[in-house]
């Protein structure tokens, strides 16, 4: 294939997904909040990504980012440089929203900020209904089941193509399948070398469900990685030997693993090099051997550990 052009993969709907798209959340502060949205580098890094070929831009709620994600993306469909339909856009309904009738109204708030009229995607963010934004608020007792209703309703209206969940465990996907009519179209997880996520991608195998991975990195990066992080970090002998041998550099190595794997990978990044670098790994090929060594860093390890809600009933990982 091209470089610099993610092949598409069709989904169980019938709609088609591009098989790696950009991440916008910014993350993490040091203290545990969510960095604020300062400038405009959100905005500046979409632009770049559409320039360098990408074609499926991942954002929620959540982020503070869909404002400058649409920004960016009605620039570049005003200077002709992309058509609405060769993109693929994803927001995520936020936990405050969980109720059936509220799908809908929050969806419509995302396309405002958006400035556009339909989105590709809309995932239910977690599995977990609160009754605020802030992310120690209340649980509503709120079944997501009844929350999958609502987004089947925002589907049947057009305002979105293509409905999923995200953050849900095999047990909570497989009940939303055999309580609903609707399959998900595709399930947001993290997907890394440190988590590999043999289950649920063999399960969405069987269903024909497509795995999005975020946070594909995991613990690659130094700044990132946590002090009791399992390896590899970028500068690993072996991981550095396996890139030199395709000429490409550890995290094209990385994301080439995951799309192996099967999983559309969603790397963020806001600096140009890196955005540019990450979409160029369409073009090599891993080896079983080189295969082996990856997978020998899968450890059942999270790198974004959302412990606050395991006191949930609805909270999707092992406590
Ligand atoms: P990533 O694994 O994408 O890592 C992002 C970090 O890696 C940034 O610090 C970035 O730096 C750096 N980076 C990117 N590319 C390179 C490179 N080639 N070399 C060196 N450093 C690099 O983490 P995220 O947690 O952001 O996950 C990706 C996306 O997944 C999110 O942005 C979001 O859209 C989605 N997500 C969804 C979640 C969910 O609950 N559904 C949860 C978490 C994420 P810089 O930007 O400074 O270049």
């Amino acid at each position: 294939s091209r470089p610099g052009v993610a092949p598409l993969i069709e989904l169980n709907d019938g709609k088609t997904i591009p098989s790696l798209g950009l991440g916008t959340w910014l993350g993490f502060t040091k203290t545990g909040d969510r960095e604020p949205v300062k400038d405009n580098s959100v905005q500046k890094a979409v632009e770049i990504a559409i320039d360098s070929g990408y074609r499926h831009i991942d954002t929620a709620a959540i982020y503070s980012t869909e404002q400058q994600v649409g920004a960016a993306i009605r620039k570049k469909i005003a200077e002709g440089a992309v058509a609405r339909e060769d993109l693929f856009v994803t927001s995520k309904l936020w936990n405050n929203n969980h109720a059936k009738s509220a799908v809908v109204p929050a969806l419509k708030m995302s396309l405002a900020k958006l400035g556009l009229k339909y989105l590709d995607l809309y995932l239910i963010h977690w599995p977990i209904a609160q009754t605020s934004l802030q992310e120690h608020a209340t649980y509503a007792d709120i079944d997501y089941v009844e929350t999958w209703e609502g987004m089947m309703e925002a589907q049947a209206l057009g305002l979105v193509k293509s409905i999923g969940v995200s953050n849900f465990n095999v047990t909570q996907l497989d009940r939303l399948i055999t309580m609903s009519k609707v399959k998900p179209a595709a399930l947001q997880i993290e997907v890394n070398l440190n988590l590999q996520q043999e289950e649920l991608i063999k399960f969405c195998k069987t269903h024909n469900i497509a795995v999005i991975g975020y946070t594909p990195f995991g613990s690659l990066f130094h700044n990132r990685a946590a002090k009791d992080a399992p390896p590899p970090r970028s500068d690993d002998q072996t991981l550095l030997k396996i890139a030199d041998r395709h000429h490409k550099t550890v995290a094209q190595v990385n994301l080439r693993y995951l799309i192996e794997l099967g999983v559309i990978p969603i790397p963020k990044s806001v600096t140009k090099k890196r955005i540019e670098a990450n979409i160029e790994v369409f073009d090599f090929q891993l080896n079983q051997q080189e295969r082996d060594v990856l997978k020998s860093f899968d450890r059942n390890y999270r790198t974004i550990a959302v412990t606050m809600w395991k006191d949930s009933p609805y909270y999707p990982f092992n406590k």
